[in-house]
């Protein structure tokens, strides 16, 4: 039996995107630049997933920028308005940022001396919008940027995205989103909501790696930073990835069909069914952000003093896959700086694993990982020395 709950990792790609990734690998694998018929269908399939795209976000298709994936289209949003506004020179943003906004912002501080303003997050993984509001009044007509996550990758925790949105429009200051842990998982309407740039990647909901959009609102001025030709409306050079966006298209269409019916709920149910049998298997249990909105397919917790490469590897050996963190920094020894920023202290950030789930997680996966991890931390426990 296998359980695999690291989908905040990557997700399993759709039998359905596959098989349009597969259609314009081997049939319409023509230039989406040349002119002649072959190429213009593959435009048009280009142009009807950015329409997919665009639809399952709430934005218009001209707004959509495909990239390769949710770093470089973090990379393009911070990097591209900061040189659109080149005397504002402050950014604010958390510590609970992925490295792929957290380590352009540490760029842009060390080595191209931005002011980077890193706001406090309390134990569940919140920023207080008071705080914000402090920041933004600090710094004034400085700020060249908010550039705060909507869901955190490692723990679910939802951040207070309307208020965040709403207090950057009231004092002009634009905000960027990166929303790879939200699209697919929750209703995204940028067209509703305060958000004016937002990014995410196909492979967190059952599309492929290696692509990703970037939402850019119409007022929103922003400078391309990869230069070649004039694709993507002269905002991204390069020929675009036809099976990689048709099969973010797909996925998208998918996703908003997922997201119409009870599957959120169901899946919740799963993940709490699962997190209270660890909790109630297991004593002392820490279960991270719990008193925070979570998004409805992720559980963080740890079992101090056990470390949690102890624990990943024994998961791995029954079949149940698990991550500790962020999948960049697994393998390594390091605490998860998202959970030390959160200040839950040094045993709980070494400690803490993330079981995340999918739509296609069934029942049997749920049951299987309930039969085997509390045992599993229970035997840890006790081969522990005293
Ligand atoms: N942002 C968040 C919140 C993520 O979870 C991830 C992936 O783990 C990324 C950005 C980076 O995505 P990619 O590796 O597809 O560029």
């Amino acid at each position: 039996m296998q359980a695999y709950l690291d989908n905040n990792a990557t997700t399993k790609p759709a039998p359905e995107v596959v098989d349009a990734m597969n259609e314009m690998l081997t049939e319409q694998w023509a230039n989406p630049s040349s002119v002649h018929r072959f190429g213009q269908q593959a435009r048009q399939r280009v142009e009807l997933a950015r329409e997919q795209v665009a639809e399952l976000i709430g934005a218009s298709p001209r707004e959509i920028v495909f990239t390769s994936g949710a770093t470089e289209a973090n990379n393009l949003a911070i990097r591209g308005i900061l040189a659109a506004k080149p005397t504002r020179r402050t950014i604010i943003t958390t510590a609970l940022e992925h490295s792929a906004v957290r380590e352009p912002c540490r760029y842009l501080g060390d080595a191209a001396g931005y002011n980077v303003v890193i706001l406090p997050v309390n134990v569940d993984g919140l920023i207080s919008v008071d705080d914000l509001a402090a920041a933004l009044d600090k710094h004034g007509e400085d700020v060249a940027l908010v550039t705060i996550h909507w869901i955190n990758n490692e723990t679910g925790a939802i951040q207070p995205l309307e208020a965040i949105g709403a207090l950057c429009r009231e004092r002009r200051v634009v905000f960027f989103t990166d929303a790879t842990q939200a699209v697919g998982k929750v209703p995204v309407d940028v067209a509703a909501l305060p958000i004016d740039v937002l990014s995410f990647a196909g492979h967190k909901l059952h599309g492929p790696k290696g692509v990703g959009a970037l939402y850019i609102g119409k007022r929103v001025g922003l400078v391309p930073q990869q230069l070649g030709g004039p694709h993507e409306r002269e905002r991204r050079g390069g020929t675009e990835n036809t099976p990689g966006i048709v099969g973010l298209g797909v996925a998208a269409r998918l996703a908003q069909a997922f997201l119409q019916t009870d599957g959120p709920q169901i899946g919740q149910a799963r993940r709490d069914r699962l997190e209270r049998a660890i909790v109630d298997g297991v004593p002392d249990t820490v279960v991270n952000s719990v008193n925070a909105p979570r998004l409805w397919n992720t559980s963080n917790m740890a079992f101090p003093p056990l470390e949690s490469e102890a624990i990943l590897l024994l998961l791995s050996e029954k079949g149940i896959s698990a991550a500790a963190g962020a999948a960049c920094s697994s393998g390594s020894l390091e605490p998860s700086p998202v959970l030390l920023a959160q200040g839950v202290g040094e045993a709980v950030a070494h400690g803490s694993i993330r079981l995340s789930l999918s739509r296609y997680t069934t029942d049997a996966e749920i049951d299987y990982a309930i039969a085997t991890i509390p045992q599993l931390i229970q035997k840890l426990q006790a081969s522990m020395p005293v």
